[in-house]
């Protein structure tokens, strides 16, 4: 679990949102919205062949209600009404889920760097 005391202000972020592996900037400080609350996403990594992948529960998130809000994301496929975010330089990811209901977007805390 991240330690959200340093990064989250007023509900928001107070940090850059960075790429783990590059220097991507995701997100803006004060752009996103803190959410605590447990949803699955897919591990980083998959063992080939298997019918369905491998997630796990995280329990903190970014919510972006707009997509123009990111200064830099992409997206790789999707599930039903989800797709799942990715960085935007190196693709690797998933760094959250876009829910195409709703339109929002959600990255979890634990998936990027803050600085
Ligand atoms: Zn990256």
């Amino acid at each position: 679990m991240a330690d959200t005391n340093c990064l989250v202000r007023e509900g928001q972020n107070s940090c850059v949102v960075k790429c783990i592996h590059c220097e991507s900037r995701v997100l803006s400080p004060q752009s996103a919205t803190f959410l605590s609350q447990s949803h699955a996403l897919p591990t980083p990594t998959q063992p080939k062949d298997q019918p369905s992948p491998n997630t796990e529960d995280l329990g903190e998130w970014w919510v972006v209600d707009d997509m123009f809000t990111f200064d830099n994301i992409g997206f790789s496929h999707t599930v039903g009404s989800t797709k799942y975010l990715v960085c935007a330089d190196c693709e690797r990811g998933p760094v959250g889920w876009h829910d195409n209901t709703t339109k929002k977007s959600y990255v979890a805390l634990a998936r990027v760097k803050h600085t």
